[in-house]
C-alpha cells in the first residue's frame, strides 16, 4: 500500500503544531486543528490513520476529545497519542486509560515522535490488515459467512426504521461432488473461484454485498431489494455462470456447471431476525435442488409472530 497515512495534528498553540509538521510531513499527510470541537468536525470528515491530541485546551481538552473519539463508531480505532508539557505519571495513566495508545511530551523532539508515530501507523495497518483478513473467504476474496451475518443483522436493523424490503439470494454449485471426483480437487477450487467472480460481476450495487456461505455455496444480500429486483439479479448470476462455460460431464442436468439458486424477500420489522432471510432462502435453494437444480426459486414471507411494537421498542 503506498498511499500516505493521514495525520490528524491538534493544538491550540501554533507553534506546536509547525513543529510536528515539519517532523511528519515529509511521510505523512497531515491535517490540523486547533481545539477540541474542530478537532472533532476534523476528525469525522477526513477519517485519520492517526491523532496526535494535545491535552491541554481551551474549551473540550485532549482527555474529553478522547472520550468522544473512543464513543463514536466510526473513530473509535483511529489511534491516539497524546502530547502535553505535563510529564506527571497520573495524566499519562489518565491518557492511556480513556483508550489513547501512547503518549509524547513537549517540547517535542522530532526523531522521537517520527520513530512513534512510525511505529503505530505500521501497527495500525497491521490491525487494519487483520480486521480485513476476518471478514474476507480466502479462495474467493469475497466476504465470509462472519461479515455476511454481521451485514445482515446490521441491513436488517436499518431497513426496520422504514419497513423497507430486504433480499437474500443462496446458491449452490450443482453437483460439485462429482466435480471434484471427475477434475480434481484444485480443478474444483478453480471452478468455485471463477463462480465468484461471475456472482460479482452479476451484483453490481455498491449496498450488495456477496459472500461465500460455505464449501461451493454462496450468499447476497440485497438491501431495499424485492422479489421481482432479486429476482433479475438471480438471473444475472445464473446467466454469468453460464457464460463461464465450465465443462461438467458428470452432471445430470448440463454439461457444463451450472447453480440452483433460492431468494427469500420480506419487508424489514422491528424484532425480525436476520437469520429468517437466511433460513427461508435455504428452503427455496432446497425446493431448487428437489425439483430439478440449475434454476431459480424463490418466494415473498412475513416475520412468523410479528413483535407487538412494546417489545420492539423494550428491546431497541
Ligand atoms: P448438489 O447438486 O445437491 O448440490 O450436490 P453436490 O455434490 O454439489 O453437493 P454435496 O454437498 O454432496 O457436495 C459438495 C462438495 O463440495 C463436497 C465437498 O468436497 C466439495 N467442496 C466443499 N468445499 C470445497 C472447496 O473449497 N474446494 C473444493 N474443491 N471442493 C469443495
Ligand atoms: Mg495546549
Ligand atoms: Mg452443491
Amino acid at each position: 500500500m503506498n498511499e500516505r497515512a493521514v495525520i490528524l495534528v491538534v493544538d491550540d498553540e501554533i507553534s506546536n503544531i509547525e513543529i510536528m509538521n515539519a517532523a511528519l510531513e515529509d511521510d505523512y499527510e497531515i491535517c490540523f486543528a486547533t481545539s477540541g470541537e474542530q478537532a472533532l468536525e476534523v476528525a469525522r470528515s477526513v477519517l485519520p490513520d492517526l491523532i496526535l491530541l494535545d491535552v491541554l485546551m481551551p474549551g473540550i481538552d485532549g482527555y474529553e476529545v478522547c472520550r468522544m473519539l473512543k464513543g463514536d463508531m466510526l473513530l473509535a480505532d483511529v489511534p491516539i497519542i497524546f502530547t502535553t508539557g505535563l510529564s506527571d505519571q497520573e495524566a499519562e495513566a489518565k491518557g492511556l486509560l480513556l483508550g489513547a495508545i501512547d503518549y509524547v511530551t513537549k517540547p517535542i523532539q522530532p526523531v522521537v515522535l517520527r520513530a512513534r508515530v512510525r511505529n503505530h501507523i505500521e501497527l495500525k495497518r497491521l490491525r487494519d490488515q487483520l480486521a480485513q483478513m476476518a471478514v474476507t473467504d480466502a479462495l474467493t476474496g469475497l466476504s465470509n459467512r462472519r461479515r455476511l451475518e454481521q451485514t445482515l443483522a446490521v441491513e436488517t436493523a436499518r431497513l426496520a426504521r422504514t419497513s423497507d424490503w430486504l433480499s437474500v439470494i443462496m446458491l449452490d454449485i450443482d453437483f460439485f461432488k462429482l466435480f471434484n471426483d471427475t477434475y480434481g480437487h484444485p480443478a474444483g477450487d478453480r471452478c468455485i473461484a471463477m463462480v465468484a467472480s461471475a456472482l460479482n460481476r452479476a451484483v453490481r450495487r455498491a449496498s450488495d454485498l456477496t459472500a461465500r456461505y460455505g464449501g461451493e455455496e454462496f450468499a447476497c444480500v440485497l438491501p431495499g431489494s424485492d422479489l421481482d429486483t432479486a429476482m433479475a439479479v438471480a438471473r444475472e448470476i445464473h446467466a454469468q455462470v453460464h457464460s463461464l462455460g465450465i465443462p461438467h460431464t458428470s452432471s445430470t442436468v448440463s454439461s457444463y456447471v451450472t447453480v440452483s439458486i433460492g431468494i427469500a424477500t420480506a419487508r424489514c420489522l422491528p424484532g425480525m431476525a436476520a437469520e429468517l432471510w437466511i433460513a427461508n432462502a435455504d428452503r427455496q435453494l432446497y425446493l431448487s435442488k428437489s425439483s430439478g437444480r440449475n434454476q431459480i426459486l424463490g418466494d415473498t414471507f412475513a416475520s412468523a409472530s410479528p413483535v407487538p411494537l412494546r417489545d420492539a421498542a423494550a428491546g431497541a
